[in-house]
């Protein structure tokens, strides 16, 4: 039936099937299955918590109580999720060759942790904790985040989560990745993210001028649907890639 799921899947497939250079963008949508809630909308973290904690210059005049809403709400929860169906099957299309790169916002580290090699993490990760003074990057171990606020075995300054804070730049080896992807891409998969924090939401609309054909996974719509978006699967993350790779594994193709 036209208009339908299923319809939408099918489409999408045949965009995938036909496509030489396939690239993922997600965000927070794909790993709210993994039990990790997004900033926005319903269930939200911004319910909760002011977007203050994550401003790069209330964290430097703040720095105590910043650190223990981010451990609170990052470390502490995060630590225990695992990688959904989504981040699996991208793991998988990856091994397969019919994904060539995958860029995420989000700082969860489920895709690596899945298997994806080919990452870029736009927005930095949760795995490291940076010395803002010297320089020095240390994992983020049990032990370093035991103080509050962890602070640098060298010099002693407060560090910072390795990932993007509100007010700060995008990481250069991220963004150089991630724009050569979007460059190369004749078809972007872009999963679970409203594209609306600047300038990860820049991506999808370059890769459109250059040609790509656009498929969201998002049980609502965002702000490509409609605008430069070609189909818009209407399901969770988890469901939407199952019901892909049904119609895009090599026993059925
Ligand atoms: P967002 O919070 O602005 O939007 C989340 C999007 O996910 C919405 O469009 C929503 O409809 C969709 N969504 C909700 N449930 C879904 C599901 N089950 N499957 C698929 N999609 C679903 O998130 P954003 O656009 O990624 O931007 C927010 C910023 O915050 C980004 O930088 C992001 O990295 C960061 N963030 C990261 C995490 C994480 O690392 N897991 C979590 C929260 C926010």
């Amino acid at each position: 039936m036209r208009g339908s799921p299923e319809d939408s899947v099918a489409r999408a497939a045949d965009l995938i099937a036909g496509s030489g250079h396939l690239v993922a963008f997600t965000g927070a949508g794909v790993s709210v299955e993994s039990g990790i809630p997004p900033f926005r909308g319903p269930g939200g973290l911004w319910e909760r918590y002011d977007p203050a904690i994550l401003d790069i210059d209330h964290f430097h005049r703040n720095c105590e109580e910043s650190w223990r809403a981010i451990k609170a709400l990052f470390y502490d929860h995060w630590g225990a999720c695992r990688p959904n169906a989504a981040h699996r099957i991208l793991a998988e299309w990856e091994q397969r060759g019919l994904l060539r790169y995958t860029i995420t916002q989000n700082i969860d580290g489920l895709h690596t942790r899945a298997g994806c090699r080919n990452v870029s993490e736009y927005h930095g990760s949760l795995r490291e904790l940076f010395c803002e003074r010297c320089g020095n990057r240390l994992e983020a171990s049990r032990e370093v985040l035991a103080s509050v606020p962890p602070r640098c075995p060298e010099c002693g300054r407060p560090l910072k989560p390795d990932f993007v804070f509100f007010g700060e730049g995008i990481p250069e080896k991220a963004a150089r990745e991630a724009e050569r992807a979007v460059l190369e891409c004749d078809c972007m998969l872009i999963i679970g993210t409203s594209g609306e924090v600047f300038p990860a939401a820049a991506l999808p609309p370059l890769a459109k001028r250059r040609g790509a054909s656009i498929i969201e996974v998002n049980p609502e719509p965002s702000s490509y649907t409609g605008t430069i978006g070609d189909v818009r699967i209407p399901l969770g993350a988890a469901e939407g890639l199952e019901a892909l790779e049904k119609l895009l594994s090599p026993e059925r193709r």
